[in-house]
């Protein structure tokens, strides 16, 4: 058989990590059996349609490496692959099951169909549309509807019995029929409802194998039934489990819990190559049960079958880990450097094109982040010759200035600047002084980073190298001397308060000046009298 699975988004917004999540699994299951993933727009529901939507899922297919082998931009022997260009394909097909007797147009108000559930609530019987409008002859329907009286286009369905399909996760799962009423095909603005475009696009567009969220369960009944009006062969459906908030209750996922925006992972400095491997672990795993794999092996082992219906629960925190095993290790270091480039240039840095240097200085800070954005916040120092020193730094640098003083000029003497050398000279500076080593470490550390929180020292310096790690004790230990006062808060406290004093003084004087003033005047004035 030839394969053919797809993703039908409706462009209401951000593109959703549940897109991307049941994207993953169609490409895969396609890929799999060399068949083809068709991305199809369903716009039909104008009140939320979002303009820029569209252009926003596809872009995040893009970065997933997710390729459509159809779809709108794309091509394809089946489209047009927006349904809201296929408006005629809709009425024609809706105009078959009017002629078969299986479609009728129904004229009732919103009005009237509200009454219809107030009664329905008030009786205790089952809400949803009650069949009136079939009552209405078929002749005088056609005249309304011809004449242009507002109406909808609804699917006669059965009365008695059940309906029913094969789920490939759940097995057999029945509806009676009695719970489904004759649903809308066509509505009143003339566009098709989700299920009718739905099945007619599956159809003409030769899916073989519908696989979409488990919300969508409950709609497949409607769809055997169209299927069925229309003769067509059913697809193979597999309804993928929900993807859950971690809370408690593992409800299903939503923006109000949780981020669920792709985009948003995208700025935070996710790598795509995680939040696929993260994604494919949601209810399916490798036979092996290994944890890392890329696109290419989860394609080689897809099975649907094994996906385990638990209600997989999308934690951030182990997409960061997973993300961060990716930057550690299983991306190559170039691969890293290439992805963190941009993100580098767009914050500013300099020295971006040595690039011996940009790998070093990911290589040593690579282990200890868990995004690209931690990348670069970590790397802004080895960027940036004007880093800020935090207040932890500055006391250490202020503790270690003899220490600094004497490093700055050992260092200059130094010929090699490499691990064991200057390992060696840091050990033997130590010896001499009989001083211990994280007396020395930590100033170093705080003055050649401006902070305490970094890689080794023995890495540092040595990715430094000798120009920037003398230029850096210089200027720590010239922001010491200069800020020193600023860093004694007592002295700052005394000299504010003398400075309050002198204006108070100032003030005191002004008054009193000006009170000798007027009593000069007043004096002067009598004696004028
Ligand atoms: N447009 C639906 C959605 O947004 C498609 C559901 C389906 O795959 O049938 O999820």
């Amino acid at each position: 058989m030839n394969v053919v699975t797809r993703i039908a988004p409706s462009p209401t917004g951000d593109p959703h990590v549940g897109t991307a999540y049941v994207g993953l699994f169609n490409y895969a299951f396609a890929k799999r059996h060399g068949g083809r993933f068709v991305f199809r727009l369903e716009d039909t529901d104008r009140d939320r349609y979002d303009a820029a939507s569209e252009a926003r899922i596809l872009e995040m297919f893009a970065w997933l490496g997710l390729d459509p082998d159809e779809g709108p931009g794309i091509g394809g022997p089946n489209g047009p692959y927006r349904q809201s260009e296929r408006l005629d394909l809709y009425r024609a097909h809706v105009d078959r099951l009017l002629e078969a007797g299986h479609a009728y147009h129904a004229f009732e108000s919103a009005e009237e169909l509200e009454e219809m559930r107030t009664d329905q609530r008030r009786r205790g019987v089952g809400i949803g549309y009650d069949g009136r409008g079939r009552s209405v002859p078929a002749e005088e329907r056609r005249r309304r509807a011809d004449a242009g009286e507002p109406h909808v286009i609804r699917l006669v369905t059965p009365e008695d019995g059940d309906t029913g399909f094969h789920d490939l996760l759940r097995g057999e799962v029945r509806v009676p029929n009695s719970e489904i009423k004759d649903p809308v095909l066509i509505k009143a603005d003339g566009y098709p409802t989700y299920h009718f475009a739905n099945v007619v696009d599956d159809h003409l567009m030769e899916v073989t194998h519908v696989m979409r969220a488990e919300e969508w369960v409950t709609s497949t009944p409607i769809h055997v039934l169209l299927y069925t009006a229309f003769g067509w062969e059913v697809p193979v459906f597999c309804h993928l489990p929900l993807l859950r908030n971690p809370d408690e209750n593992k409800t299903k996922i939503s923006k109000r819990k949780l981020d669920t925006s792709v985009a948003s992972y995208r700025a935070q400095g996710i790598v795509p190559e995680a939040l696929l491997n993260f994604l494919a672990t949601m209810g399916w795993s490798m036979p092996d049960g290994r944890e890392f794999f890329d696109l290419e092996e989860m394609v080689a082992h897809f099975d649907p079958e094994r996906i385990s219906l638990g209600g997989p629960v999308f934690d951030l925190r182990k997409l960061r880990h997973v993300n961060a095993r990716y930057l550690r290790d299983i991306l190559p270091l170039e691969e890293v450097a290439d992805r963190a480039r941009p993100w580098l240039e767009a914050a500013g840095y300099d020295g971006l094109d040595d690039e011996d240097y940009l790998l070093d200085v990911i290589d040593v800070l690579r282990p200890r982040v868990e995004t690209l954005h931690d990348l670069v916040e970590r790397s802004r120092p080895f960027f940036d010759d004007a880093y800020p020193f935090d207040g932890e730094a500055r006391k250490k640098v202020a503790a270690g200035q003899q220490a600094l003083e004497d490093l700055e000029r050992e260092f200059s003497m130094l010929d090699l600047f490499d691990e064991d050398a200057v390992d060696d000279l840091l050990d033997d500076y130590v010896r001499s002084r009989e001083i211990k080593k994280p007396q020395v470490l930590m100033p170093l550390r705080a003055a050649l980073m401006g902070t305490t929180q970094a890689p080794s020292v023995t890495d540092l310096v040595v990715i430094l190298g000798r120009r920037r790690v003398l230029q850096r004790i210089g200027r720590a230990l010239a922001e010491m001397t200069a800020a020193l006062p600023d860093d004694d808060p007592s002295e700052a406290e005394r000299l504010a308060a003398e400075e309050a004093a002198r204006a108070e003084a100032e003030a005191r004087a002004d008054l009193a000046a000006k009170i000798e003033a007027a009593r000069r005047a007043a004096r002067s004035g009598r004696s004028d009298a």
